[in-house]
């Protein structure tokens, strides 16, 4: 279960009514049973039931089980498609071990607005379901544009572009241990001023994924897949 509090030895953690719903309605758990917790920042530990109400409850913190594990420094940044779609992209890169999420706003992008609060809660749901001890930001939408011109320094992009499609599946060497993001675009993929762009950008690696045209969210999960492979840990 993810919370917001401190967590220690002795702790209490007083649950929300949805959090308390989940355990107490959905898991059917009550007083004395464990749960593992974590916040984010002080890894994973054990708690226990301490009081189990309708709209609310307690737990106790016991033991940590687990070391802060903070994945590395990846964002995927992506086009959002339809709402299922989105989900699955947010509940992915959370499980594949992406640090940020950043959804982008792009000349053929399909939709103008997004639920940040909503794909947030998905984060949380994701990581603790894969027994993450870490929930990525989602940010708010950004303007491709301007994230491009505020780019950090240090920061390679592994620009997925549907127009290699064909090419072998690479990315650069030396990568490892780096600040990196991932680039997906939208259905429509990317318009000829965008790629044009991006291909010039000294910090971005074009990369190709294969034979195939992948749907947003299939690229999604295969360009994580190949960069954990490349430069994860
Ligand atoms: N409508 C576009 C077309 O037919 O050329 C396809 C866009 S594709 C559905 C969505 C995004 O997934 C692309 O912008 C790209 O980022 C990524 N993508 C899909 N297949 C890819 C491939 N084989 N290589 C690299 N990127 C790919």
């Amino acid at each position: 279960l993810c919370v917001e509090h401190p967590l220690g030895e002795g702790q209490t953690l007083s649950l929300s009514r949805a959090q308390a719903h989940y355990l107490f309605g959905v898991m059917r758990l009550g007083a004395g049973d464990g749960i593992a917790v974590f916040n984010g920042r002080d890894g994973e530990w054990r708690a226990s039931v301490a009081q189990a109400g309708k709209r609310g409850g307690t737990l106790t913190c016991e033991i940590q089980t687990a070391p802060q594990r903070d994945p590395p420094d990846l964002w995927l940044i992506f086009a959002p498609v339809k709402k299922a779609r989105t989900d699955f992209i947010v509940e992915k890169a959370t499980e594949m071990g992406a640090a940020r999420i950043v959804p982008v706003q792009t000349d053929f992008t399909n939709s103008e607005r997004i639920r940040q609060d909503r794909l947030q809660a998905h984060a949380v749901e994701a990581a603790e379901q894969c027994g993450g001890t870490f929930v990525p930001e989602v940010t708010a939408l950004h303007k491709l544009d301007t994230l491009l011109a505020d780019w950090p320094a240090d920061r390679r992009l592994m620009f997925c572009d549907e127009a290699l499609a064909g090419g072998a599946c690479a990315l650069p060497s030396g990568g490892r241990g780096q600040p990196w993001a991932v680039l997906i675009g939208p259905e429509g993929g990317f318009s000829p001023p965008e790629r044009a762009r991006l291909s010039a950008l000294p910090f971005a690696h074009p990369v190709a994924l294969g034979p195939r045209i992948l749907r947003a969210d299939t690229a999604a999960v295969a360009a994580l897949t190949l960069w954990q492979t490349a430069c994860g840990d």
